[in-house]
């Protein structure tokens, strides 16, 4: 008799993936965490039984120690556009399947990254608390003075699927100016009026709000980092909704304190989910719990997507999104 074919989801996932593989007949067990397991219990977890993938999340660090606690498993198909938490090359040598849900949360991370760039630019976040506190007297035209997004140099780095979305929201939407830089040229975007390609350099000297899109990689982390601060405008706006470690955050601080730049807009950190010494006391600077792309519409396809890559896998040996 063949043997059963179960996979391990680390936390529930929306019914519509779940409802794929119901309907590929592919068992699972969920955990049950209320908050992201620790390595120790998800090995215990995965110990349990033989599974042949896990369905993982961008808070399970998948290394070789994990791996090597459940040698039957073959694919990790993360829930999740960013897999850095996946060890590629840990992986390659176990002929280990990766997979990501590309593409699934694109225009939420986009209007949302939008979302901080206004708030800062309106002081939206700062009027609301002035008026919960009950500080309002009546109209005054000198108190909240924001600053224009329309008029503005919008500097990306890396324009990728959200990269993307944001230059043209910004574009067509704002009429701003857009320059962005990335390792790969973007002819989508360069074929519209208004967006340019730069160096990454030349996007943090020369925008008012500079925004991250790249993926988490050795060349990726501390991009931001105290020289690179220095060379923005001192009015500019740093906005991060792509990862944490991308910023040096210790640095960003210390650029927000001496007022290297004027604020940021973060919906990522650097030790997350803790916050570095200092950022809550910052004023302009507005931060979100690792929620750009947390949009039913978007968790649901990441739902179907991680399944669909667990159902390819276990029907043609392929899965949809490798990662490498
Ligand atoms: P993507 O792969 O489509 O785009 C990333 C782009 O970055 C690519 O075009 C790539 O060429 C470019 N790039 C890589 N290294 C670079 C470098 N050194 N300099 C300049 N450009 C570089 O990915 P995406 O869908 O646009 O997502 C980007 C990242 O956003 C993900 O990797 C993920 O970490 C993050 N993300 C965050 C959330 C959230 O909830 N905050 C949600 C989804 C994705």
């Amino acid at each position: 008799m063949q043997e059963e074919k179960i996979i391990y989801i680390t936390r529930k996932i929306p019914e519509p993936g779940l409802k794929i593989l119901d309907e590929h007949n592919i068992k699972y067990d969920i955990g049950n965490f209320k908050k992201p397991p620790t390595k120790k219990d998800l090995i215990k977890e995965l110990k349990k039984k033989n599974y042949i993938g896990v369905i993982s999340f961008l808070t399970d660090k998948i290394d070789a120690e994990v791996m090597e606690a459940c040698p039957g498993v073959k694919i990790f198909s993360n829930f999740a556009v960013g897999y850095d938490n996946l060890n590629i090359e840990e992986a390659k040598k176990r002929n280990i399947f990766l997979t990501n849900t590309p593409g699934t949360s694109a225009m939420a991370v986009a209007e949302h990254t939008v979302a901080l760039m206004l708030a800062l630019t309106t002081r939206l976040v700062e009027g609301d608390e002035y008026m919960r506190r009950g500080k309002y007297k009546g109209w005054d035209p000198n108190i909240f003075i924001g600053t224009d997004l329309h008029d503005k140099t919008i500097g990306l780095i890396g324009a990728g699927q959200i990269g993307t979305e944001v230059a043209k929201m910004l574009r067509y939407g704002f009429g701003a100016n857009i320059i962005y830089s990335d390792i790969k040229r973007n002819t989508d975007l360069e074929n519209i009026d208004g967006i340019v390609r730069r160096e990454t350099a030349e996007v943090l000297k020369e925008s008012d709000i500079v925004s991250l899109h790249v993926p988490l990689l050795p060349s990726t982390h501390h991009l931001i980092n105290i020289e690179t601060l220095k060379t923005m405008k001192p009015t500019a706006f740093l906005i991060n909704t792509s990862r944490g470690p991308v910023v040096d955050e210790k640095a960003l601080i210390e650029a927000l304190e001496k007022d290297i730049i004027r604020g940021a807009g973060l919906d990522v950190y650097e030790f997350e989910p803790k916050l570095s010494k200092g950022l809550t006391k910052l004023p302009d600077v507005i931060i979100t719990p690792h929620i750009a792309s947390s949009r039913q519409s978007a968790r649901d396809m990441m739902a179907m997507i991680a399944s669909k890559n667990i159902v390819s896998f276990i029907e043609t040996g392929n899965p949809i999104n490798n990662v490498y």
